[in-house]
């Protein structure tokens, strides 16, 4: 297939957005894979700051890391990405060119711990307002569950009123396939 298939286009926005020196936030843990991407885009002079609300989710990323020995340029955060603002030191905004959002339940762990809408929108507001211009907020955005139907709809909703002088919104997604597939959202701060 030639159309960029969802993650691998997700990963080429960040590849666009994130240099190395830069700062990005990986808005969901899970298992790490994402934090180890960025960790490597920013480089030994960059900065990951990761959120997630599980524990094991830290482990598995703050293992993840240590084995590639990238722990150093990577900040881990037991806590929500509503609170990014209050965690991210204030002299760390403004180099900060790219974000990542993998929505929904972490696979082959519990399931009734989900993103939310009212954080995920919390955490992306703030976001839009301390990163740097040109920086990119990717959603992934996984619908296939009965909570993910709701944040779906509550996200397009917040996303589609942005106003077009402070961002572009994208949607990107293969409207012909089985069983509700994750799309992308990117947002880029203007
Ligand atoms: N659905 C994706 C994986 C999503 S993992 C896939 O199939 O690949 C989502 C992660 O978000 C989980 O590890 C969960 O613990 C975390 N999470 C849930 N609410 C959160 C919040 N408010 N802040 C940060 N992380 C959160």
């Amino acid at each position: 297939m030639k159309l960029e298939r969802i993650l691998p286009f997700a990963k080429q926005l960040l590849t666009k957005a994130v240099k190395p020196g830069d700062i990005a936030v990986d808005a969901t843990l899970g298992n790490g894979h994402d934090t180890q991407f960025l960790a490597e885009l920013v480089g030994e002079t960059g900065k990951v700051y990761g959120f997630d609300v599980q524990e094991n989710a830290i482990a598995a990323s703050r293992d993840r890391l240590s084995q590639q020995a990238m722990l150093d340029r990577v900040t881990l955060f037991h806590t929500g990405h509503e609170n990014i603002k209050q965690k991210i030191p204030a002299a760390d905004y403004g180099r900060i060119k790219g974000a990542i959002f993998n929505l929904g339940y972490l696979p082959g762990s519990d399931k009734t711990v989900v993103t939310k809408p009212v954080t995920t929108i919390a955490a992306v507001k703030q976001l839009l307002d301390i990163m740097e211009p040109e920086g990119i907020i990717i959603l992934v955005i996984y619908h296939g569950h009965s909570e993910g139907a709701l944040e779906r709809d509550a996200l397009l909703e917040y996303c589609q009123k942005l106003d077009q002088k402070s961002a572009h919104v994208l949607m990107y997604q293969f409207i012909n396939q089985q069983n509700n597939p994750p799309f992308i959202v990117a947002i880029e701060k203007r």
